[in-house]
């Protein structure tokens, strides 16, 4: 289940600009002819460096909300 946000300054529930820091093992299945097929990434850790609203230009009142209930439809 994704984690959602809520800007409590403009209620903006949909628009955010995420900055997450992901480190992966990934396992590089090549061909005989060299072509790179990347399979089986696996997260190890993550870290979220920033979430911003993109109202408001900055993420001071950008607080983390639950997840949504299945079936929820995005307010676009
Ligand atoms: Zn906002």
């Amino acid at each position: 289940m994704a984690t959602r946000y809520r800007c409590t300054a403009c209620g903006n529930l949909t628009r955010f600009d995420v900055v997450v820091t992901r480190r992966t093992r990934e396992f590089h299945h090549y061909s005989v002819g060299g072509e790179l097929e990347v399979e089986n990434t696996e997260l190890l850790d993550e870290t979220r460096d920033s979430v911003i609203c993109r109202w408001c230009g900055h993420g001071d009142a950008v607080e983390e909300t639950a997840p949504a209930p299945p079936g929820h439809a995005d307010l676009a």
